[in-house]
């Protein structure tokens, strides 16, 4: 007998036949011999709904009452769930996080998880029920309610399987697993069997949102393998379930790229003629250091007569205005001739482990993307990721074109 973490996104748990139907395929687990806990997230749209009423009352709200609000997306759903279980003559209840002692930071709005005591939820396992917990949020050690960040659930779900010590943990969404790229946008990715956990962290750092990025991080620390499935698609016992994101090996080492992810949510920042003297760099990434704003990519490039030279940076598009209100204070200091802001870029990341081992990835990569008339706006690279930006418009065309150009469209 295994003990299975059943993970429910969004769309898998839309509306009351949803539910009812990813009740089902809890049942078929059980009835298979498995003891399941079942994660869940919001109906799909629920949460950013309820973002928005956070927003709608003031664009500078408390974050964390916005998280008591935003967190209420996967109560209802824990309830329905057990609700639609006890329909099919289950046993089961739900377990808000608090409940659950999925204890977090004070960071609300992006929590991260700093303690899990299941044992009453194991005790109640073990008793022959199904827990149900809602997913996305956490408490913290003096009892408020947080939520871990966009996507969180699958961390919630992660983070059971880890402290139940659950054999395995299925995150059931809407697509049959993790593909080459996101099948929604090139049709012809294919569907991964296997990826290494290190090449899965990657990718969802870079934009790959099937998994949150760190659901992949605690699964690598504690290896506990995750498995992405189709709630729609799959039928449980499968010879070819999902993808199965796991230890890598030789085989799954030898790819050149593995996946490409993009994003859409960073902004271009640039400021023009800064003064090339020591000290200015410093000058620019300090405030917006200290006022705690993520910088993402960073280049600067000299004028060529050594006075001045442009210096860009990419945040997230929702940092984008605090970064361009520190800068606008800090302009004296600094000294740039003009600071502008490009909400319309999109970054491109190819991933692979292989790239370790292979020179001229790059290469190819600014090739492809030049004779599709693309113009790269930043360059970035790390051990196993090359990565661009590019502005918005060529999104489909760049991702389509890679896609191809590193074999990785489906035969
Ligand atoms: P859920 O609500 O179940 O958590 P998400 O919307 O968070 O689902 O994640 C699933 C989505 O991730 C898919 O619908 C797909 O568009 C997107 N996606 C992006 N990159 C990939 C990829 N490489 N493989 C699979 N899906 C991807
Ligand atoms: N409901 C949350 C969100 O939409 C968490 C999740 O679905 O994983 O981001
Ligand atoms: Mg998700």
């Amino acid at each position: 007998m295994s003990l299975i973490v059943m993970k429910f996104g969004g769309t898998s748990v839309g509306d009351i036949e949803r539910i009812k139907s990813a009740a089902s395929k809890v049942a078929a687990e059980i009835t298979r011999g498995n003891k399941v806990a079942v994660v869940v997230s919001a109906m799909a749209g629920v949460t950013d709904q309820l973002i928005g009423y956070c927003r709608a009352i003031s664009p500078r709200y408390d974050r964390g009452e916005h998280d008591a609000v935003v967190a209420t997306g996967e109560q209802v759903t824990a309830g329905l769930m057990a609700l639609a279980l006890h329909q099919r003559g289950l046993n089961a209840r739900s377990w808000q996080a608090w409940q659950a002692r999925l204890i977090t930071d004070k960071t609300h709005a992006k929590a991260r998880i700093v303690d899990m005591q299941a044992d009453a939820v194991r005790r109640h396992i073990e008793n022959g029920e199904v827990a149900v917990m809602a997913g996305f949020q956490g408490v913290t050690a003096d009892e408020r309610i947080t939520t871990l960040g966009r996507g969180g659930s699958d961390t919630s779900a992660v983070a059971l399987a880890v402290a139940l010590k659950a054999d395995r943990c299925d995150i059931y969404t809407d697509v049959d697993g993790v593909y080459t790229t996101d099948p929604r946008i090139v049709a012809k990715a294919h569907k991964m069997g296997r990826v290494s956990y290190e090449e899965m962290l990657e990718l969802a750092s870079l934009g790959a949102k099937v998994l949150q990025v760190r659901s992949v991080e605690m699964a690598m620390r504690y290896r506990m393998p995750v498995q992405v499935l189709s709630t729609f698609a799959n039928d449980i016992g499968s010879d070819l379930p999902g993808t199965l994101v796991t230890e890598g090996d030789e085989n799954m080492e030898s790819n050149l790229v593995t996946g490409i992810a993009y994003t859409k949510d960073q902004a271009r920042i640039t400021l023009l003629h800064v003064p090339d003297h020591p000290g200015v760099v410093a000058a620019i990434f300090g405030p917006l250091a200290k006022a705690g704003v993520d910088i993402d990519m960073i280049v600067q490039s000299g004028s060529g007569d050594g006075k001045s030279a442009d210096t860009t940076l990419t945040v997230g598009k929702d940092e984008a205005d605090r970064a361009m209100k520190i800068l606008e204070e800090e302009r004296a200091k600094i000294g740039y001739e003009d600071l502008v802001c490009n909400m319309n870029v999109t970054k491109i990341s190819l991933v692979g482990a292989g790239m370790r081992s292979h020179a001229g990835v790059a290469a190819k990569m600014f090739e492809v993307l030049a004779e599709k008339g693309i113009n790269i706006l930043v360059i970035e690279t790390s051990e196993i990721n090359i990565s661009v930006l590019i502005s918005s418009e060529y999104t489909e065309l760049a991702l389509r074109a890679l896609h191809s150009a590193y074999g990785l469209d489906a035969a």
